[in-house]
């Protein structure tokens, strides 16, 4: 029997997102024999509970669910409890995990701040042998606090037992990239400097804010998506050659990445400089009226939030000297685009007398829906000297857990493959921090875009 217990069963997270992907998991007979506890502080009856439950899971299932899993989500859900508990007081949550049948996995569906107290907390109690952590983003507020947490963590189990949740981290992005990457031989002899000329990681949403004031005005599309999510991806796109699929190959490859890495150019003086940000006003969504961003019920112009961010990271190693890795996220734009997209450098030399488009090989990575683009020019029909763009596109795997699901079943494998490793952690705050500084000093200014657009006059990407 293998244990899930949830700090913060009332939460959003775990309602929205963390009970749906559990549900998936375990009607796609994925997670056999789980058993499932949610503790919070307030006293919630065992109704409540259960119809949590109910709401969540009945979110998860999809079309053609088989009947033995649903059987089996309902078995779960009769045997799940809930627990009432004050994570933060002294000795409450230790001596209850020592109780749960293991081996147990502890979600921290917490506030972060109540997360960190929780563990604090823990360093006095004896956890349970084998028992795994699961921290949700933010993970500390810079590399400072990072690095800190990381030394609580590390009196309370080994790292391959702490699963740092980055839900983009999704099985199907890693290995997807990978399988494109590195079972090519097309693709990998130039995947360089050499002949790459820039690296787009772009995650724009066509949502604006949803009421989530609450959490992204203090964190923003940098702190929110690029320090984290985005990050991630680049070190995907750009590291070496994994010699196997397992967790240390993949997680070392990634962590090299990451530790070349910065923003702006190296012998730059400001490398904060090159960052941009903006934020939306008011416009139109998909036919819908959207208030400007400091109209949004909630949100405090004093915090000075961008829903718009673009850092320019340089991965400072032998394949990517020079080469620019642009990283952009925003909200309340006119097109949902989440993509990597690889611009080639132009031919050396275009035989003279063809006309018509030249521009360069694009490689387009789709992330949800998964596909792969690739932009060529040929001759195409009609005049044979007219070169002709054409776009090869094709679907990528995916997999039907949710992205919690995914991230989930790695944590109850015991397989942290899937989850950031400490030292990765910390970098992917001290490669911002720069533009991050940049930001709150006023050295680069706010811009603004109206929402339902491609984001401020003289931003553009490939594509646009
Ligand atoms: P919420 O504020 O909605 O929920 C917090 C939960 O913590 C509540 O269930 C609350 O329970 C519980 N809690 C607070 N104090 C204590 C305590 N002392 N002891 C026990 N339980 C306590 O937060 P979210 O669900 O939005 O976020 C949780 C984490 O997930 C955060 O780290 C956030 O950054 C991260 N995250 C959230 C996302 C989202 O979409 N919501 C997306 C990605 C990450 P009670 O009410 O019973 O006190």
């Amino acid at each position: 029997m293998k244990t899930l217990v949830i700090l913060g069963a009332s939460g959003d997270l775990t309602g929205r997102l963390l009970l749906p992907g559990v549900g998936r998991l375990i009607a796609s007979g994925r997670a056999p024999g789980l058993a499932l506890v949610g503790a919070g502080s307030d006293d919630w009856t065992p109704a409540r509970w259960q119809k949590r439950l109910t709401e969540s899971f009945a979110e998860s299932l999809g079309a053609g669910e088989q009947s033995s899993g649903i059987q089996e989500l309902a078995s779960v859900q009769k045997n799940s409890r809930y627990q009432q508990l004050d994570v933060t007081a002294k000795g409450e949550l230790g001596a209850f995990l020592g109780t749960v049948e293991g081996p147990v996995a502890v979600y921290f569906a917490l506030p972060p701040a109540i997360s960190q107290k929780a563990c604090e907390v823990l360093k006095k109690s004896e956890l349970p042998a084998g028992t795994r952590l699961v921290m949700e983003k933010p993970f500390g507020s810079s590399s400072a606090s990072a690095h800190e947490l990381n030394e609580t963590l590390a009196k309370l189990v080994a790292e391959d037992h702490i699963h740092r949740v980055d839900h983009f981290l999704g099985k199907s992005t890693v290995l997807n990239i990978i399988g494109l990457r590195f079972a090519n031989r097309l693709l990998e002899p130039l995947w360089n400097g050499e002949h790459i000329t820039k690296v787009e990681i772009i995650f724009d949403e066509d949502l604006a804010l949803e009421n989530r004031a609450r959490y992204y005005d203090h964190a923003g599309a940098g702190r929110d998506m690029i320090q984290s999510h985005l990050l991630q991806i680049m070190a995907i796109v750009a590291m070496e050659p994994p010699a196997t699929l397992g967790e240390m190959d993949v997680r070392s490859s990634i962590a090299a990445v990451l530790r070349a890495s910065t923003v702006g150019r190296t012998g730059d003086t400001d490398p904060g400089a090159s960052s941009r940000r903006a934020r939306y006003t008011k416009g139109t969504l998909k036919g819908k009226h959207v208030p400007g961003y400091l109209s949004e019920e909630g949100v405090d112009p004093a915090n000075d939030t961008e829903t718009l961010a673009e850092v320019e990271v340089y991965v400072n190693n032998w394949r990517w000297a020079g080469v620019p890795f642009i990283l952009r996220s925003g909200k309340a734009l006119g097109r949902n685009r989440k993509e990597a997209v690889i611009t080639y450098k132009p031919v050396p030399h275009l035989p003279l007398g063809f006309t018509g488009t030249d521009s360069p090989t694009r490689l387009h990575i789709g992330f949800g829906p998964e596909t792969l683009t690739l932009d060529l020019d040929v001759n195409g029909p009609g005049d044979l000297f007219t070169l002709d763009r054409v776009q090869l596109e094709t679907e990528l795997g995916s997999d039907p857990l949710l992205p919690y699901g995914e991230v989930l079943e790695g944590v109850l494998n015991g397989d942290p493959l899937l989850s950031v490793r400490g030292d990765t952690a910390e970098d992917c705050w001290r490669i911002v921090e720069p533009a991050f500084a940049a930001w709150k000093s006023g050295a680069v200014p706010m811009q603004d875009y109206a929402a339902g657009t491609s984001g401020p006059a003289g931003w553009s990407t490939s594509n646009d």
